[in-house]
């Protein structure tokens, strides 16, 4: 996923806005979904019209806030997998009992 986002930001994207534009950009994403989701299993009403298709806005959103992540991690030389990779071990290490009732 990384390597697919660095490679459209390179051709296409005429590269990387900078870290603190790309986290403004994730907190309007992660926006964006929470909008989706408070519509489809929360509270809030759609609009007539809006979110005729939630399964995938529910989708677009959460591939948005990825796209945002993956630049992020590519601009500051972190692996998601390796990132990843460590947040399981710990979880399952740390939290082996955490949840058994
Ligand atoms: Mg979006």
């Amino acid at each position: 996923m990384q390597k697919a986002v660095d490679q459209w930001i390179q051709t296409i994207g005429n590269g990387y806005f900078s870290e603190l534009t790309n986290m403004a950009l994730l907190t309007e994403e992660t926006g964006e979904l929470a909008r989706v989701i408070a519509r489809v299993y929360g509270d809030q009403v759609a609009k007539p019209g809006d979110l005729t298709d939630p399964r995938k806005n529910l989708s677009e959103e959460i591939a948005d806030v990825l796209w945002v992540l993956c630049c992020l991690a590519n601009q500051t030389g972190i692996s998601l997998q390796e990132a990843f990779d460590a947040t399981l071990r710990k979880k399952i290490e740390r939290d082996a009992t955490r949840f058994t009732k």
